[in-house]
C-alpha cells in the first residue's frame, strides 16, 4: 500500500492523506489552510479525477473545508463520518462560505457543491465494523476525544491495521469523555497528531480555577467578560465551566456558538460528556434576537458574552469588541491559540483590532487561558509507547514539534519512524 501525505505535513492546516490499495485511492480528510489571502486547498484536489472514497474524522475545517470542492470537481464517492460530525460540519461550510464572499475572496466551489455533499455521505456510528463497497477496506469509527462527533479511524486492508487518530485527546475534558485509542494492541501502522508533541498543557484544573476567577472579580468590580471561542468544542466547554456562576449573572451566548450548542444538546453522540450540564446551559443562556440587541448588550455592566468568532477574525464579536474595549473595567478573555495576522493576536500583542480597514485601540483588560482539545507531550509519548507500531507516522504539527516526537520515538520504540513532507509517498509491505 501507499500513503501520500498532500496536507498537514510538516504543519497544521489542509488535512488530507490519501491511502492507495489494490488499486483503490481512499481519502482521509480533506481540509483546507487558513491564511491571511483566504483558503487554501491540498494541491492535489486540481490533479486527481477518481476517488473510491473518503473518510472524514471530524468537523473541524482544516479536516473537512475541501469537502464542496471535491463535488465542484464531480468526484463523487461516499464519504464516510458520523451524522453529528456531518450536521456540524454544514453549518461551518456554508458560514465559511458567506464569510469568504463577504471578503470577497473568492471560495474555490459555488454554494451548490456544499449541498450536494449530501447525497454522498455514509453515515457511521462509533465502535462498529464497516467494510468499503469494493471490500478493500474494513474499517471502524472509535472516539478521538476532541469534540462532540469527532473519531479516531482504524483500518483493517491487505491484512495489516492502520490507526489515524486524527486530532486527538486521551485526557479529561469537561466535555468529551476521553480516546482510549492508546489500549488498542497490534497496531501495524500509526499516523498520529503532533499538535502539542513539543510542550505540555498547563494544568486543566488551574487554568478552569483562573478562567472563573478572572470573570468573577471582573463582574463584581462592575464590568462585563467578553470571551471569543471557536464554536465546536470550546464554546460548550466555557458553558459548562460557567455554570458554576451565580444564577443573576447573564450570561449571553451568539453566534455560530449558539448553533453548535444547540446541535450538541440535541445529539445522540455516546461519547459527549456532561450533557445534563449542556442542557441547563442552554436553557439558562440568553440568546440575541436580532442583531441590533448587540450594541445595547455590548455596552452592559456585570454581565458575560460568548461568541464566535475565537480569533476575532468576523461575526458577532466583531460588534461587541467595538463597545466592550472603550471601557476599561471590562475583561476580554481569549480561549485558544491565536494565528498570526489575525486580530486575536493583534489584540494580544499590540492590544489594537482592524474591521473594515478601520483600527481600534483597546483600553480594556486582556487575558488568555489555554483550554486544548488536543492532547499535550507526555499523553503523545505514553500513546506512542503503549501502542509501539511496526511504523508511525508523525503528522499535523510544525516541524519543532514533530522533530521532539520523532527523537523521542527512535529512542524509545521499536518501528520505523516517518515526518513526511507534503506530497511524500511512503510504500508499505510491497515486496510481501
Ligand atoms: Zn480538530
Amino acid at each position: 500500500m501507499k500513503i501520500i501525505f498532500h496536507g498537514a505535513a510538516q504543519e497544521v492546516g489542509k488535512s488530507c492523506i490519501e491511502v492507495q490499495t489494490g488499486g483503490k485511492r481512499y481519502i482521509m480528510d480533506a481540509g483546507i489552510k487558513f491564511t491571511k489571502d483566504g483558503a487554501e486547498y491540498p494541491k492535489f484536489l486540481d490533479k486527481v479525477y477518481e476517488l473510491d472514497g473518503v473518510f472524514l474524522s471530524h468537523a473541524h475545517l482544516d479536516h473537512s473545508g475541501a469537502l464542496p470542492l471535491l463535488e465542484h470537481k464531480n468526484l463523487k464517492c461516499p464519504i464516510y463520518c458520523t451524522n453529528l460530525t456531518w450536521k456540524i460540519v454544514n453549518l461551518l461550510l456554508e458560514d465559511n462560505y458567506h464569510l469568504e464572499k463577504l471578503k470577497h475572496i473568492h471560495p474555490a466551489y459555488v454554494e451548490r457543491d456544499i449541498t450536494k455533499v449530501k447525497n454522498d455521505l455514509r453515515f457511521v456510528t462509533y465502535d462498529k465494523q464497516y467494510e468499503t463497497h469494493d471490500g478493500k477496506v474494513k474499517f471502524s469509527y472509535l472516539n478521538s476525544g476532541h469534540i462532540p462527533g469527532g473519531a479516531s479511524i482504524l483500518m483493517e486492508l491487505e491484512g495489516k491495521k492502520l490507526l489515524y487518530t486524527a486530532d486527538v485527546n486521551t485526557e479529561d475534558t469537561n466535555l468529551m469523555v476521553p480516546s482510549d485509542i492508546d489500549q488498542l494492541q497490534d497496531i501495524d501502522i500509526l499516523i498520529t497528531e503532533n499538535t502539542y508533541g513539543d510542550r505540555e498543557h498547563p494544568s486543566k484544573k488551574d487554568e478552569e480555577a483562573k478562567f472563573l476567577d478572572m470573570v468573577k472579580e471582573t463582574i463584581k468590580d462592575g464590568g462585563s467578560v467578553l470571551v471569543p471561542a471557536f464554536a465546536v468544542g470550546r464554546s460548550q466547554e466555557i458553558m459548562i465551566l460557567l455554570e458554576q456562576l451565580d444564577e443573576d449573572v447573564p450570561i449571553y451566548l451568539d453566534g455560530m456558538a449558539r448553533k453548535v450548542m444547540t446541535l450538541v444538546a440535541d445529539s445522540d453522540d455516546k461519547y459527549i460528556d456532561n450533557r445534563d450540564a449542556v442542557e441547563r446551559m442552554m436553557k439558562r443562556v440568553k440568546y440575541i434576537k436580532k442583531p441590533t440587541e448587540r450594541d445595547h448588550i455590548g455596552k452592559m455592566k456585570g454581565v458575560v458574552i460568548v461568541t464566535t468568532s475565537g480569533m476575532v477574525q468576523g461575526g458577532p464579536v466583531m460588534t461587541y469588541m467595538k463597545h466592550f474595549v472603550n471601557r476599561e473595567e471590562n475583561r476580554v478573555i481569549m480561549t485558544g491559540y491565536q494565528a498570526n495576522g489575525t486580530n486575536g493576536r493583534y489584540i494580544m500583542e499590540e492590544r489594537t483590532f482592524k474591521e473594515h480597514h478601520h483600527m481600534y485601540k483597546v483600553h480594556c483588560d486582556i487575558q488568555q487561558v489555554d483550554f486544548s482539545a488536543h492532547y499535550g507531550q507526555t499523553s503523545i509519548r505514553d500513546m506512542m509507547r503503549k501502542i509501539n507500531p511496526e511504523h508511525l507516522i508523525l503528522q499535523h504539527g510544525d516541524v519543532g514539534a514533530l522533530t521532539e516526537s520523532l527523537d523521542y520515538a527512535k529512542e524509545n520504540l521499536k518501528g520505523k519512524t516517518y515526518m513526511p513532507e507534503i506530497g511524500e509517498v511512503l510504500t508499505f509491505y510491497e515486496d510481501e
